[in-house]
Parts: structure tokens; sequence; C-alpha cells
């Protein structure tokens, strides 16, 4: 059987250590909590928990310092040790590193790691419970993990080739950020409090030659202080547009004719209305059964709004006869419903020579359509016609920096918006990367794989 020092030291996932003493416990509360009190090896003490040097001992105060562990069968386990302080010559008086967990947590890195995977992967209320943690807790693991497992922040804007800007709002009341993704990867490179030209600005600036060099293509909305930017910065980039902007911009325009055909139809069902006499209505009242049908009609019209947003291979079987009904009754809606399509498949094609002569038959299509949103927005794509081509060209491709984008938007809320934005850009850079959380005692994935 082995020794009850060994099982301890396995399942605290502690090495370099002495066990001195193990005890159970009850609290005020009446839970089970299991303890081990431990003490460092000689060449494990004494050292900086920022540089890792062996530094003078200071003192040793009157006090135990406890870190929780994860939960063994329900039971709460702590690590508990004496508290010894060190002089660091670059960092000053501190309490000593232990290898067990980062510095200045009150959890073993196990336990931090492990909160991490999980608020990764599932909500921060489901985390909160199983942990028996508080939400701002949460934040602060998952910050000391990614800290860990990524520390320069850096080098994610090494070797950049195809990068994507774009924005999310993180709160309500125009609360937004900046995010920068590499194209190739998907992998979130930069986050910035706040949008527009300032923003851009300081991230060109954090930029070195080198890593400005490296970039071919940029893409993102068609805002001009992004023109503005790469002119300033990094001129010999190609400028690009996000297909995933202009088919939104689409979405818009039709959006507003949606919203045209639905109130033409909510005034037919005014007009009726007025010419009513009073009193309780007859039971075969065909005049009040017509207008029950035109209201139910502008019903449909408003919330076809999916309907005409989704792309037609998604359509639920619902949303294919209110599309049908559009075709049948609203030949002007259909026409922009149409074009919006259109415009999204030519944006799918990987050919620019074909893309480009689509893209001028569309142009002219749009322009003379006689639907003022989309004449508008074919002026609008006039303008972007070079950077929409390059998009093509460059293969950039639409779906990367949509997931990104939907991902984050998924974290938030998940967590129901952050309080703390470096926890909330700690999480993001966590989520949207290639890092793996490893877990206590296990292997991690991509070593097995290499291995086998
Ligand atoms: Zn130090």
């Amino acid at each position: 059987m082995p020794s009850t020092n060994k099982v301890l030291k396995k399942i605290f996932n502690v090495n370099k250590i002495k066990i001195c003493n193990c005890e159970l416990y009850k609290d005020h509360k009446g839970q089970d909590h299991l303890k081990i009190s431990v003490d460092l090896r000689k060449s494990e003490k004494n050292r900086c928990p920022f540089c890792h040097k062996k530094c003078m001992s200071y003192d040793s105060p009157d006090y135990k310092r406890v870190w929780r562990h994860l939960d063994l069968g329900g039971i709460v386990s702590e690590i508990e040790m004496e508290a010894h302080r060190i002089e660091c010559k670059k960092h000053g008086i501190l309490c000593e590193a232990v290898p067990f967990a980062y510095e200045g947590s009150k959890f073993t890195k196990d336990f931090d790691l492990t909160v991490a995977f999980f608020a990764r992967n599932v909500s921060k209320s489901f985390v909160s419970e199983y942990m028996r943690i508080s939400w701002s807790t949460i934040g602060r693991c998952i910050s000391r993990a990614r800290k860990d497992l990524d520390p320069d922040l850096r080098r994610r804007l090494d070797n950049l080739v195809n990068i994507g800007i774009d924005e999310t709002s993180y709160k309500s009341g125009h609360k937004y950020i900046t995010v920068i993704v590499n194209h190739d990867t998907g992998e979130v490179v930069w986050l910035h409090k706040d949008h527009g030209k300032q923003v851009l600005k300081t991230f060109f600036e954090s930029l070195s030659d080198e890593q400005k060099a490296s970039i071919k293509a940029i893409s993102g909305d068609g805002a001009r202080w992004i023109d503005e930017c790469i002119d300033e910065y990094v001129p010999s980039v190609t400028r690009c547009t996000d297909a995933y902007h202009t088919v939104g911009w689409a979405q818009e325009a039709l959006d507003e004719v949606r919203a045209e055909a639905w109130h033409k139809a909510n005034d037919e069902v005014k007009k009726d209305k007025k010419t009513y006499s009073r009193g309780r209505p007859a039971k075969d009242d065909k005049e009040r059964a017509r207008t029950k049908e035109k209201k139910e009609y502008a019903k449909a019209i408003k919330n076809s709004r999916y309907a005409l947003g989704k792309n037609p291979e998604n359509l639920t079987a619902y949303q294919e006869t209110k599309l049908q009904m559009i075709a049948e009754s609203e030949p002007r809606l259909f026409r922009a419903y149409r074009l919006k399509e259109d415009l999204r498949l030519i944006l799918h094609l990987k050919d620019v020579s074909s893309a480009d002569q689509l893209l001028k038959k569309w142009l002219w299509k749009a322009s003379h359509s006689k639907i003022k949103p989309f004449v508008e927005l074919s002026r609008k794509i006039r303008r972007h016609k070079g950077h929409i081509l390059n998009t093509i060209e460059y293969g950039l491709s639409n779906a990367r920096i949509e997931a990104v984008n939907n991902k984050i938007k998924l974290i938030i809320r998940r967590a129901y918006g952050f309080r703390n934005l470096d926890n909330m850009f700690d999480m993001i850079y966590l989520c949207c990367s290639n890092i793996e959380i490893p877990l206590p005692n296990r292997a991690i994935k991509s070593e097995i794989n290499t291995a086998s």
C-alpha cells in the first residue's frame, strides 16, 4: 500500500515539499475541512515570487498562510504553511514564493486553473456555485491563469500577416471595445477599451517596425479613420472591407424596406378602424374579419426580420412559408431581399474577375431598383468597391472574424457583462486562442497527441 504521505502529495499535486501534518476538522458552519501543513524544502525556500531568485530572509511573522485546494469528495481541502518573508533586491519585502500557488493567490494553482477551465466553457453562476467562490474571485482566478499560461501578450503581435479590426459593445449605453484578430489563426491579438481613431493609433504605435512590416492586409468596416490610420502608419498595406460588415449594410437597408412595408400595412388597418360604427359588432361582420386579416398580415411582415436576414439554407419551414408569403404579396420587399442575397453570394466568390463583373451588374441593378435604401447602399458599395475586391483577392475569410465576434459576445453574455475590464480581456485572450488549460494530474492534450 502506498504511504499516506505519497497519496496526499498526489492528491494535493505538490512536489518538493515536506508534509508535516494532516488534520480533518469542522468549521463553524459544520463543513468538513481537510488541511495539510507543509514546509518547503531547503532549495525552494527564500525565493522571490516574481523573479524566483534566492533572497535574504527578512522575518517570520506569527501567522500561517492558507491556500484552498480543489474539493475532495465534497470536503474543502487546504494547504497551510508558516509565513515567511524575504527581501528581494529588486522587488522589496515580500512573502516567499510557494511552488503550488501563484503570487497573491489564496488558492492553489490547480484551483485557479480549474476555475479558468470551467469559466471558458460554462456560465459564471455555474462556476460560482460548483467551486463555492464569489463572482469577483472567478475573475481573479482567470487573470492569474492567463498571466501564467500566456505571460507575454506582445508575442501575439509577432508575424501578423492578415489582421481584422472589429468593435464589440460590452455593456448597454454604447460602451465598446476594439478587437484586433489574426485572420490566419483566428486568435485575438489585441484588445482595448473604446473604439475609434485614437485607439487604432495606440495599436499601431505599440507595434515595432518589424511587426508593422510583416502585415500585408487589414480588414475592417468602412470607417474612414481606418483608412487614415493605415495611410499614416502602414501605407504599403492592402485595405480590405470585411464581407461581414458589407452584408451588414445590406441587412440594414433591407430592414428599412421591411419597416416601410410594415408601416404601410399598418396604415391600412388604421384606415379600416376609422370607418367602424360604435357598439358591439355583429357575429358575421365581414368588414371586421377583413381588418383582422390585414392586422395579421401587418404582424407577419413586422416579424419577418429573421426570415429575411437568415441565409436561405438555414431557414426553418415556418420561415420559408413567411418568405413565400412576402414573395407573393410584397414584390418590393422581396426584390430588396433578392438584392441582399445576390450581394452576399458575390462576397463568397473566390475569383476576383468574376466577382468584379457580378458586382458591376449588382451595382447597376441596385442603383436602378427605385428602392431608396438600396440606391443609397449602391453608392456606398461603389465607394468601397476596391476594398471589397481586395478582400476577395486576399481570401480573407468572413467566417473567422464573425466567429470571434460571436464568441466574444457569448463570453460577455455568459458573464452577464463584466465589471472589471481587465478580467474580461483576460477571459477573451484565454478563450480566443489555442492556449490549453492544464488540469491537475493530467497530461496536456497536445503533448499526448505528439507522443502517440
Ligand atoms: Zn524579485
